[in-house]
C-alpha cells in the first residue's frame, strides 16, 4: 500500500464521513482507513435508525430538510420547535450538569447548520412518524425533541454518505485496521496500518481519529465500566474494541470525560453478543413507558414513566445489569399493545403470552412468581386512573404511595392476554474518550496543549455525555465533530 494523502482518517461511520466530507470540500486529499471489510462497513452508524438530534425554528426547518414532505402530511402535523435553549437544557439536564459547557455549546449551536450541510451534501431525511409522534385525534404530535432521522435508517445514511465520499474522489479502504499512530515526538505524521496480513506506514500532514469508543472490548468494559460489564451484550459493531482511543493515549493525548460511564439499553435476553444487521436496532425494548418492568423477584426496579423514553433508554440498560441475574421482564396488558414500538413484532423476540397473571409469569423464566403477582396488585392499586392517559405529553398519570413511583402513562395490568418481554442490558458505546479543544477539534495532550497533526470525533471523544444521554445526538454529536475535525485538520 503506498498511497498517502492531506488527510487520513481512521474509522468510516458518521463522524469519519463528516470529517472526510468537510476536508474534502477544502481540496485536500482523503484517506479513510476501515478496519471492517466492506461487508459489514459503517460501524455503529450502520446499526442505528439513523434518528438525528438538532435545534430548529418550527416547520420551515422541516420542510427545507424533507422536501419530499407532502403538504397534506404537514397540515396534520405539530412539529413545534425544539430551541437552542431546550437542547442546552435537556443535555445538562440528563448528564447531570456535567456535560462540558463548551463542547455542548459547540454540538447545540452547530446542530442546525450541520443538518443542512449534511441534507446539502445529498443526505435525506424525513421525520420520525410512530416513533416520535402519535397520532391523537387526528393529529401527529412530535415529542421529546427528536425529530428527524435518515432516509433508510443507519444504513440508509452509511450508503449516502459512501455514495457521496466516492463521488468526491475520497478514498475509502476496508479491511485495513489501524495499529499506531506516527509521531515525531511534535507532530502527528501518519499511521501504521495492517491490511491483508502486511503492515505498511502512511504519512499524511493531518490525522484524524473517527474509530469510537470502547464497548466491543469486554476488558476495558469491565475495567472502566465496572464488574458485570463483561456480559453486556454489544448492540452494534464488533469492532470498536477502543484502539484508536489507546493509540492516541501513547502518545500522551489526554483522557477525558465519563470513563466509568456508557449509553446501555434494555436489549432482547437472547440477542447476540454483537449487533446483528440484518436485525439492526429491533433488538431494544424501548416501550417499557406503557406498561411496567421487574426483576428476577418479580418486583419493580424503576420509575418506567420517569420521562419520554428518549431521557431515560439509555441509562436503564446499566440499571438492568444491576438486577439479580442481569435481566428484567417487560410486562404489558391488551389496553398498549396496539402502541408498541415495531421493534416488539419481531422474529427473534424473547416473549411470553398469557390470559392469566398466574399464567404468565409461569411462563417467565427464573421469576419469583408470588413476588410477581403480589407486585402486580400493589401496583394496580396505587395507579391514579382519574388522570387520563395521553402517551403524547408526560401526563401526570403515576402510581400513589408505591417504594417505587411510576410517574406518568401508569395503566392497571388488567386486561388480558397479557404479554412479557425478557431483556437484558445492551451496550451502545461508552463515554469516555479523548480530550479535544472544542474550537478545532485537535486532540489535546496531558498538559492540555494541542496535538498537532491530530484530531478526533464522534463516541472517541469524552466530555460530551455522562451518566446519560438524550436520544439521537450521537449522530449529532459525530457529525458536529467530524465536520470541524476535518475543516481544521486542513489547515
Ligand atoms: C443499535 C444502535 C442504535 C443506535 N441508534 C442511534 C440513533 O438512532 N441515533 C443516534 O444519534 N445514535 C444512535 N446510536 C449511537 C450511534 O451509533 C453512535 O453514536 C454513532 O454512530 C457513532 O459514530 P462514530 O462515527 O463515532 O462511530 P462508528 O460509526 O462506530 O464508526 C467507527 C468506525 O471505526 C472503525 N474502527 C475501529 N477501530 C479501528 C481501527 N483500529 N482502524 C480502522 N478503523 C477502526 C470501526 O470499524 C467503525 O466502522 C445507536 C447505536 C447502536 C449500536
Amino acid at each position: 500500500m503506498t498511497i498517502n494523502a492531506d488527510v487520513i482518517i481512521v474509522g468510516a461511520g458518521n463522524a469519519a464521513f463528516c470529517a472526510a466530507h468537510a476536508a474534502r470540500e477544502k481540496g485536500a486529499s482523503v484517506l479513510m482507513l476501515e478496519r471492517a471489510p466492506q461487508s459489514e462497513n459503517g460501524g455503529n452508524s450502520r446499526f442505528t435508525a439513523g434518528a438525528i438530534r438538532f435545534a430548529y425554528e418550527g416547520v420551515d426547518d422541516i420542510r427545507a430538510l424533507c422536501p419530499d414532505l407532502a403538504e397534506e402530511q404537514i397540515a396534520i402535523t405539530d412539529f413545534g420547535s425544539y430551541t437552542t435553549d431546550q437542547f442546552y437544557d435537556d443535555m445538562f439536564r440528563v448528564t447531570s450538569y456535567r456535560t462540558d459547557p463548551d463542547l455542548c455549546e459547540r454540538l447545540v449551536m452547530s446542530s442546525r447548520d450541520t443538518l443542512h450541510w449534511m441534507r446539502d451534501k445529498g443526505i435525506r431525511f424525513m421525520p420520525i412518524y410512530g416513533r416520535q409522534a402519535f397520532k391523537v385525534d387526528g393529529r401527529f404530535k412530535f415529542w421529546g425533541g427528536l425529530t428527524l432521522e435518515a432516509w433508510g435508517g443507519g444504513p440508509g445514511l452509511v450508503d449516502a454518505h459512501t455514495r457521496i465520499a466516492t463521488d468526491s474522489g475520497i478514498e475509502i479502504r476496508y479491511g485495513c485496521r489501524v495499529l499506531s499512530l506516527l509521531y515525531d515526538g511534535h507532530h502527528v505524521i501518519g499511521v501504521k496500518v495492517k491490511a491483508q496480513g502486511e503492515v505498511f506506514e502512511l504519512t499524511s500532514k493531518s490525522v484524524v481519529m473517527a474509530s469510537g469508543g470502547f464497548q466491543a472490548n469486554p476488558q476495558w468494559r469491565t475495567r472502566y465500566l465496572g464488574p458485570g460489564w463483561e456480559m453486556a451484550r454489544v448492540r452494534g459493531s464488533r469492532f470498536n474494541t477502543g484502539e484508536g482511543i489507546r493509540m492516541a493515549l501513547d502518545i500522551g493525548a489526554a483522557p477525558y470525560g465519563n470513563w466509568s460511564g456508557c449509553h446501555a439499553v434494555g436489549w432482547d435476553y437472547n440477542a447476540p453478543e454483537f449487533g446483528d444487521l440484518a436485525v439492526g436496532d429491533n433488538f431494544q425494548k424501548h416501550s417499557y413507558p406503557w406498561g411496567i418492568m421487574v426483576n428476577a423477584d418479580g418486583k419493580r426496579f424503576v420509575d418506567e414513566g420517569a420521562d419520554f423514553r428518549n431521557y431515560t433508554y439509555a441509562r436503564y440498560g446499566r440499571i438492568i445489569l444491576e438486577q439479580p441475574n442481569q435481566f428484567a421482564w417487560q410486562v404489558f396488558d391488551q389496553k398498549v399493545t396496539s402502541i408498541l414500538r415495531d421493534e416488539y413484532r419481531i422474529r427473534q423476540v424473547t416473549k411470553v403470552v398469557a390470559d392469566t397473571l398466574e399464567e404468565l409469569v409461569s411462563k417467565m423464566e427464573n421469576v419469583n412468581q408470588q413476588g410477581f403477582i403480589e407486585e402486580v396488585a400493589a401496583y394496580n392499586a396505587a395507579v391514579q386512573t382519574d388522570v387520563p392517559f395521553d402517551p403524547n405529553v408526560k401526563d401526570g398519570r403515576g402510581t400513589e404511595g408505591l417504594d417505587v413511583r411510576k410517574s406518568n402513562w401508569a395503566n392497571r395490568i388488567d386486561t388480558p392476554p397479557y404479554e412479557a418481554y425478557q431483556v437484558g442490558c445492551g451496550i451502545t458505546f461508552t463515554f469516555g474518550g479523548l480530550r479535544i479543544d472544542p474550537a478545532s477539534g485537535q486532540v489535546l495532550d496531558c498538559d492540555l496543549a494541542p496535538i498537532p497533526g491530530l484530531y478526533a470525533a464522534g463516541e472517541l471523544v469524552g466530555g460530551i455525555f455522562y451518566f446519560n444521554y438524550p436520544g439521537g445526538t450521537g449522530l449529532m454529536s459525530g457529525s458536529v465533530f467530524g465536520r470541524l475535525a476535518g475543516d481544521s485538520a486542513t489547515r
